[in-house]
């Protein structure tokens, strides 16, 4: 089998598993709830150079079994292949840490087959189409919309391009071109090298009006950076609403986009107001909104605009079984 009859039959076997898991497809894939839905305990563990493995044993049930030390789009994406191999009823299967490789040439029909099912999974054409039209383009062509697709889809910047490419949506050159790039270099831009990132792994979200209503994943630890318009000399300024989940490291208005940055105030001007928000620690996944009013100082009751995303925070993957799934499994 080659790759490309892999992926057509895996892009098939996905949305089947879509539906058939009646797993929302119309924001970022919750895999690890798709796996609870299944029955299939999650474990995480820390797995040296294996990425992930799935067990089955007759009358014991499914596991999957997932490297703690990876970061949480990898595992994320480790859980989704060992999902495809139940879906494709393969036999328990131990996978190596270099299950991205998709180039390789090397691999079984039942490993192209976990991998393209892997893709399509977590980055249906749906979303992809979603995420473009939110934004009004038709193709996604720079790095830092491949960056920021892959937050969209809470998926690596590595597999958003490699499964760009092989959906067509790009070509050869130019996925390359976008894999020369390192995500750190688009980071250190979107924070305009003021803010360090506590660990390197972590993201930097960007949301802007056109996100307004879609759910976002992120990691404790990620940083979101909100930008939205407003006219200062209007005196309807975007606050955030208090949440203990956030805290807000930088306010002010964007000086890359408009013609000074500061406090200044230009009779009608409309300006891009900028926050910098930093993501709390959280032992378990929790869902927050993150809410923006825009409202005059005197009028505090009386928004004139509202930003909302649902955020769920994820935590660092520690170790043993989290409850929630067991909960949602049982
Ligand atoms: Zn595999």
């Amino acid at each position: 089998m080659n790759w490309v009859h892999a992926s057509t039959a895996a892009l098939n076997a996905a949305s089947k598993a879509h539906r058939r898991w009646s797993i929302p497809t119309d924001a970022w894939i919750d895999v690890f709830g798709a796996a609870a839905k299944q029955g299939v305990f999650l474990a995480f563990r820390p797995l040296g150079n294996l990425g992930a493995a799935v067990i089955t044993e007759p009358g014991a049930g499914t596991g999957i079994i997932v490297n703690s030390k990876h970061p949480l789009s990898r595992q994320r994406y480790s859980v989704a292949h060992e999902l495809g191999h139940l879906f494709f009823k393969h036999p328990s299967v131990v996978d190596m840490a270099d299950i991205f490789e998709t180039g390789a040439a090397a691999k079984t029909d039942e490993e192209k087959l976990a991998e393209s099912f892997a893709s399509w999974f977590l980055m249906p054409p749906g979303l992809i189409d979603e995420y473009a039209a939110r934004r009004g383009i038709e193709r996604i062509a720079t790095p830092e919309q491949v960056y920021d697709l892959s937050l969209f889809l809470g998926t690596s910047y590595e597999s958003t391009a490699n499964h760009l490419r092989y959906s067509k949506r790009a070509s050869q050159q130019r996925a390359q071109a976008w894999l020369k790039v390192h995500p750190r270099d688009i980071k250190r831009e979107r924070l305009n090298g003021k803010f360090e990132l506590d660990n390197p792994w972590s993201d930097v979200h960007l949301l802007t009006e056109v996100d307004d209503g879609a759910p976002r994943l992120v990691r404790s630890g990620d940083r979101i950076i909100v930008s939205l318009h407003e006219i200062p000399s209007s005196g309807y300024r975007w606050r955030l609403e208090p949440n203990a989940a956030f805290g807000v490291l930088f306010d002010d208005y964007d000086a890359a986009n408009g013609t000074e940055g500061g406090d200044v105030i230009v009779t009608g001007a409309l300006r891009k107001r900028k926050f910098v928000i930093s993501t709390k620690e959280v032992d378990e996944r929790i869902d927050v909104p993150l809410v923006f009013e825009q409202l005059r100082v005197w009028q505090p009751h009386e928004p004139a605009r509202r930003f909302g995303s649902r955020v769920t925070i994820e935590s660092m993957r520690r170790l043993g079984f989290p409850p929630r799934y067991l909960e949602a499994a049982a």
